[in-house]
């Protein structure tokens, strides 16, 4: 018998996959496991890590990102390597992880969008929110994309915080953005944009809304802005009112929506409508690009499992706009030859163990968390509990002796390996430099950084 592996003489050799808030949570419980000696690549498609962290999370929600400090604690683990730059399935595959590594963990978050599945959807001027947030977040990949601001309203669709951090970019006074974080390129378009009226459209009732109450309650507070929402959309049916009452968010939405409809903000120039019962049933186009949304009005029906759901009632109105934003989820694209559930958009799993396939068996070794594990739901925090349920699984196999057997686990071989393919990758104090450059440049601004938003510039900073 050999030496046993998670020993100081044999670490168990771990490649997390992706450095959002799932990747760190899974290093940090794999660092805080009782006597095991552990080893753990983690590599990123961008150069920049924390996922959704730095290219999701609004600007002006500077406080969220304050766990960041925490994910560089955890990098500098001297156990812990970043290789950013990487992409799996293009610098690396899952055949190469196998011949490395003992475990591998898939934390790639979800890069996709849902459709609405209407027709004039895919007119210029209608875009998916995922898209309108990586653009002012700076995400390299959409940097170059524009979105017409010119004109006075824009319709946002979605009930869920992703729609209200959008509402709320698009209808802030600019000024209150300079000094935030927002992409130069964002901060520049908005400070000349027309837009001064947004129409967030949600399908159910305000007892059904997916925001959190601060988000919501948030939106009373912008400076310049009337937030409007029709009482009569706040008029509860039966079933409605009595799941609001068992469930404390939706009540303390309905008392915020409640006082929202009571103010009366004559005064502002920007206008806010938070709609509901509302979808939208046709993107309306006009030479060529959005003019309008069809919108019907819906109502709400139990069905006999108990979920609410909204029915068209056949009533519709056309609601002006040159912007559609469409905000109806994120959603997980599959990786190279690994497993997918083309029905729900994961890798299909139990508790964290990749399975082949849907409620197929488990294949040792192969591990999921965060949002690519259970869908795109929950705040940051949520990840954590997810990836100690994914650790425990790999704490159990390892106890089991069930890992992969990789043919050179030794830590060099998979520098040799990027490097043989000439892959760019960069370290964590490569990024540190970047990190360093942008809030150095933020700092003569009163901002807490000024992204770098092209990834050769990146590279080059980082002296890559
Ligand atoms: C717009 C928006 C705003 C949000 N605001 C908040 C908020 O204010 N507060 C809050 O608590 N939560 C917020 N969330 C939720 C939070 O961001 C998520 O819960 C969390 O980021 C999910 O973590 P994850 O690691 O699963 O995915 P991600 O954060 O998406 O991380 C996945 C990582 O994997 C990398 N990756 C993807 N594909 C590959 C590949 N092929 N190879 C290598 N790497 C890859 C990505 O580049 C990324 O770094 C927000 C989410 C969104 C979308």
């Amino acid at each position: 018998m050999g030496i046993p592996l998670g020993t100081r003489d044999h670490p168990l050799r771990v490649a997390v996959v992706g450095a959002g808030p799932a990747g760190f949570f899974i290093v940090e419980s794999l660092l805080k496991a009782p006597d095991l000696a552990v080893s753990i690549d983690v590599f990123n498609r961008m150069p920049t890590p924390y996922g959704l962290v730095r290219e999701g999370v609004a600007p002006d929600h500077p406080s969220i990102k304050k766990v960041t400090a925490k994910y560089d604690r955890i990098a500098s683990e001297p156990n812990v390597r970043y290789f950013g730059n990487v992409t799996f399935g293009r610098d690396v595959d899952r055949q190469d992880l196998r011949r490395h590594y003992h475990q591998i963990v898939y934390a790639v978050g979800a890069q996709a969008d849902r459709r609405l599945g209407i027709s004039g959807e895919d007119l210029p001027g209608s875009h998916p929110a995922t898209e309108f947030v990586a653009w002012y977040n700076g995400h390299p990949d959409f940097a170059h994309r524009s979105f017409d601001l010119s004109h006075e309203r824009v319709v946002v669709v979605g009930n869920g915080n992703v729609a209200v951090d959008v509402a709320r970019i698009l209808i802030t006074d600019p000024d209150a953005l300079a000094a935030t974080d927002i992409a130069d390129h964002a901060l520049e378009a908005l400070q000349s944009s027309r837009v001064r009226e947004v129409v967030v459209l949600g399908r159910r009732g305000p007892a059904q809304g997916k925001f959190t109450s601060v988000e919501l309650k948030e939106l009373g507070r912008l400076d310049g802005v009337a937030v409007r929402v029709d009482p009569s959309d706040l008029a509860l049916d039966a079933a409605s009112a009595s799941a609001a009452d068992a469930d404390r968010v939706a009540k303390r939405n309905l008392e915020i929506l409640r006082e929202l409809a009571g103010e009366d903000r004559a005064d502002c120039e920007r206008r806010l409508w938070l709609r509901f019962l509302a979808s939208p049933v046709e993107i309306v186009g006009s030479n060529g690009r959005v003019a309008a949304v069809r919108v019907e009005r819906n109502r709400l029906v139990q069905t006999e499992s108990g979920y609410i759901r909204s029915i068209g009632t056949g009533e519709v109105e056309t609601v002006d706009a040159g912007l559609v934003l469409r905000s109806v989820g994120y959603r997980g694209v599959p990786l190279p030859d690994v497993p997918f559930d083309a029905d729900r958009h994961v890798i299909p799993n139990r508790a964290g163990r990749v399975t082949d396939g849907p409620g197929g068996p488990a294949i040792a070794g192969e591990f999921v968390s965060g949002w690519i594990k259970r869908g795109p739901s929950g705040i940051i925090g949520t990840n954590k509990p997810d990836a100690a349920e994914t650790v425990a699984g790999m704490l159990e196999e390892l106890g089991r002796g069930e890992t992969l057997n990789p043919q050179s686990p030794e830590p060099e071989a998979v520098i040799e390996l990027l490097e043989s393919r000439s892959v760019r990758y960069v370290s964590f104090d490569d990024w540190r430099k970047l990190d360093e450059h942008e809030t150095k440049e933020g700092r003569p601004r009163g901002r807490p950084r000024v992204k770098v938003v092209d990834v050769e510039r990146m590279l080059e900073i980082m002296g890559r």
